[in-house]
Parts: C-alpha cells; structure tokens; sequence
C-alpha cells in the first residue's frame, strides 16, 4: 500500500518557544513515528505551513488537485495533517470536490509536539492505518483523531483543548481503529450532491449566528460589500428573531440565503412553527435548508456552488441533495 502524507502546518507541525508556530515539514511528522514503516510506503510533501485559520477554500481546492495527482500517481490513500481549528471545514470541501473512492483521510493534534501526551504522533499513525484500509474506500473524506474515524459532512471541533475535541454529534464516529486495525462500523456513501467542479475565485459568503436581540442591521449592508451569499445559523430548529425576518426574505429575493441551526447537532426543522422568524415562515419565504450541515459547512457548499456560478435554483437543488444521505437513484 502506498499512501501521501501532505501537510498543511497546525498544531501537529507547531513547535518553538514564546508560543508555538508551524514549523515542522511533513518528513518531520513522518520521521516521528517509526511505527508508519510497517503501515504503507509512504510519500510526502509540506503543501502549506500555516495555523488552519490561515487556510481558505482557495488552497483547499489546490489541494483538491495535488490529491488527484497523487492518487492518478499511484497512491491508495491519502492523509493530510493540519490545524484543527478548521478541519471540518477543510475536509468537508474536499469532501465535495474529490471523487474518490480511494481513501482520503485528515488529521491533526490538539497537544503540540512539546507537550507531555501530544497527540499528533498516534493521530498520524491511525490515519495511515484508515487511509492504507480498502474499507475505507467510497466513504468520502474521513477525519481521524483519538483513534475515532467521523465523516467529514458531521464532524465538529468541539473543544478547545481535549484530545476528543472531535464529534459528530448527529451521527456519532463511523468507526475506530483498535491495535492499529481500522474498524468501520458504518458505512457512509459520499455526498450525495456529485462532485463540485474545482473552483476558480471563490465568491465571499457571509455567516451570521442568531443571537437574542438581534436587529438585522448588517443583513441590507452584504450587498454593498460584496458579499454573494449569506448561511444563517439561526437558533434551534432554524428560527431568527421576528424583527429579523424581513431583511432576510427581502435578501433572498436577490441572493441565496442559506438557513442553519448554530446548535451543531440535527436537521433543520420545516413545519413545526408558525410564528415569524420561524422555520416554516423563512422556508416560505425563500431561504433555503441547510439539512443537517451546520453554519460552517453550509457556508463551504454556498461559496463551492457560488464558485462554479450556480445561481439560486441550482443552489435550492444543491442543498436539498447535500441533506440526503444516499446518492439519488
Ligand atoms: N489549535 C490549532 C490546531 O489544533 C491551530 C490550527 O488550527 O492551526 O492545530
């Protein structure tokens, strides 16, 4: 088995005094965990050496083609290390662009290579075990971390620090690797929308969290700056405070207005409430679900759409694929 190991920086390449800093080469990470030998011939490359703030969908998409000529190359699986800040953003578009099925696998470290327990040395072991696993083929992008496997459209950082920041919350990990051995207990089709073209300039799209007392006033303004679309992470099952809903609907008529929950766990709702600012109200209104994306994700699939110039119908349909967890017949 041959697997790629290219990194893009994070904490799992972060050392230094004064505060940590990427730094640390791909090589590096590989050359810290002699167990890897006995997993995969391996190949490296240091894409990126930034902290997964720094990332942008841009370099996600260079990535996206780097990914297609290591696998046309003759690699089986893949492994990117990175910042984990970001990583459910990251690998949730890579998700979206890459057709698979070889494995593609992204992992980082929550302790940095200074500390006592640093993670990023069995994070990188596992992933290679998950990326050199035919089983994990055709499941799309896989995020492994604390020796659990999640798939990329459900999994969230949901913590600052702890090694098992990693969850997802609707649907639980997919798997876990045991004494080394990948165990997948829950096969995940790849998204169900086909994959995205890679995108050229990417549209910038707002996300805007509900939050109580909120007046819309910076709705009217996203057109004026430029913004191509706007994912609201309303509250609860999809619901904004009724002083809000105008500025959204009237948006809606020009721009995709994206609705999602900021909870980070679930589906939208769509027929439950009847009072404005509600789910059923905005729906009506020409918002459209996010499904069970939250706010961030729902945001890659916006600008990934927006990218490839779909206009609103396209991302209505787009949208209402991404909810489906099986590709349509
Ligand atoms: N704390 C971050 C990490 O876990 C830093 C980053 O995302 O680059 O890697």
């Amino acid at each position: 088995m041959k697997v790629a190991v290219l990194s893009l920086g994070g904490t799992i390449a972060s050392s230094g005094t004064g505060g940590v800093t990427p730094r640390l080469s791909a090589d590096d990470l590989v050359a810290a965990v002699p167990h890897l030998r006995d997993v995969a011939v391996l190949e490296t490359a240091t894409v990126r050496q930034v902290p997964s703030g720094d990332l942008t969908l841009t370099d996600v998409a260079e990535l996206a083609v780097e990914i297609g000529r290591r696998l046309a190359g003759g690699a089986d699986g893949i492994v990117i290390t990175q910042g984990t800040d970001t990583i459910e953003e990251t690998a949730f578009a890579l998700d979206l662009l890459l057709p698979g099925p070889q494995p593609v696998v992204v992992t980082g470290a929550m302790r940095n290579p200074t500390l006592p327990g640093a993670d990023g040395p069995a994070n990188l072991l596992a992933a290679v075990q998950v990326a050199a696993c035919p089983q994990a083929a055709r499941m799309g992008v896989l995020v492994v971390a604390n020796d659990e496997i999640h798939a990329a459209r459900f999994v969230r950082k949901t913590a600052t620090s702890s090694p098992a920041a990693f969850r997802s919350s609707s649907l639980g990990p997919v798997g876990w690797v045991v004494e080394g051995r990948p165990h997948i207990a829950l096969p995940v089709p790849p998204p169900a929308i086909g994959e995205l073209p890679v995108p050229g300039t990417i549209p910038p799209v707002a996300l805007l969290t509900s939050a109580i007392g909120d007046d819309a006033r910076l709705v009217p303004e996203l057109e004026r700056l430029g913004y191509g679309g706007l994912v609201v992470a309303g509250f609860g099952g999809g619901h904004v405070p009724g002083a809000v809903a105008p500025a959204l609907t009237d948006l809606a008529t020009r721009l995709p207005v994206v609705l999602a929950s900021r909870t980070g766990s679930g589906e939208l709702l769509r027929e439950t409430y009847g009072f404005p600012g509600a789910e059923r109200d905005l729906l009506a209104h020409g918002l459209i679900s996010a499904g069970f994306l939250d706010g961030p994700k729902a945001r890659v699939l916006l600008s990934l759409l927006l990218a490839g110039g779909a206009d609103i119908g396209r991302v209505r349909e787009a949208f209402g694929r991404a909810a489906r967890t099986r590709p349509s017949p």
